[in-house]
């Protein structure tokens, strides 16, 4: 059984987000770029999975620009076996495009299972896995902390308020994954080499007739408001007065 993982290039965690001066989003000139880490936990699964025994491929996915070629490149570095680049120049690509798009993909593919991470950590849209699923039709379990895969079906535990829940879920199907599903691993030096012979085919949404222009307009981007400096009080007695003064006792 195949196993597909999009995975998405997006701003690495460390570093300082500066928003662009006319407000429109997030300054990318010079920036460090990595892939999204819960698609990274998405691959290492799909992983785990194949050395078990259980999957036959695992072949990433990316939809983007000429760069995202080096997120796919970090995916078969870990271990995929194939890459596909679905190549755009629209620089924020929404997740219902993206979800077209990955439709089209799997339509050629036939994956009996898909792993999308749970968000993207840039637009925290938190939506491709679902509106995959729902195009397609096919079952979906959101926010996996545990994934077991049967013969013909997948259970999947997600972290809910207060508890866990388990589901199973029909294949093929769409699964997305939380921070608590696994570690990544790191790709050595050797397995890098090795990446770059893995085959990586290219496609674009005009050859998928995949419609992916964009349908929002960002308004406006603000960085949070800096947090006010705190006050140092002399006794317990004045505490409790400023307690009182701002009604928390
Ligand atoms: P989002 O709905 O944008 O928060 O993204 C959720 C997940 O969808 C990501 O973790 C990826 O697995 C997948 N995804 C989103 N955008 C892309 C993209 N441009 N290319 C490949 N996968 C993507």
């Amino acid at each position: 059984m195949k196993i597909l993982v999009p995975v998405k290039r997006v701003v690495d965690t460390n570093v300082k987000i500066r928003v662009k001066a006319d407000g429109t989003g997030v300054d990318l000139a010079n920036v460090k770029m990595s892939m999204n880490p819960f698609d990274e936990i998405a691959v290492e699964e799909a992983l785990r999975l194949k050395e078990a025994g259980k999957a036959t491929e695992v072949v990433v996915v990316s939809i983007g620009t000429d760069k995202s070629a080096e997120t796919l490149r970090t995916g078969l570095a870990m271990g995929a076996d194939r890459a596909i680049l679905v190549k755009t120049d629209i620089a924020n690509i929404e997740p219902l495009a993206v979800a077209k798009l990955l439709k089209a993909v799997i339509a050629a593919e036939e994956p009996g299972l898909v792993i999308l991470g749970k968000q993207a950590i840039d637009d925290d849209s938190n939506q491709t896995g679902q509106m995959l699923a729902a195009l397609l039709g096919w079952p979906q379990a959101t926010f996996a902390s545990k994934v077991v895969l049967g013969d013909g079906d997948v259970d999947v535990t997600r972290e809910v308020d207060g508890g866990l829940e388990t589901l199973r879920l029909k294949l093929p199907a769409i699964v997305t994954t939380d921070l608590r599903l696994n570690e990544p691993r790191y790709a050595s030096l050797p397995n890098i080499m090795k990446a770059k012979k893995k085959p990586l085919d290219e496609t674009s949404p005009e050859t998928l007739g995949v419609d992916a222009s964009p349908r929002l307009t960002v308004l406006k981007t603000v960085e949070p408001t800096g947090r006010t400096a705190g006050v140092k009080l002399g006794s317990v007695d004045e505490l409790v007065a400023k307690l009182k003064q701002a009604g928390v006792l």
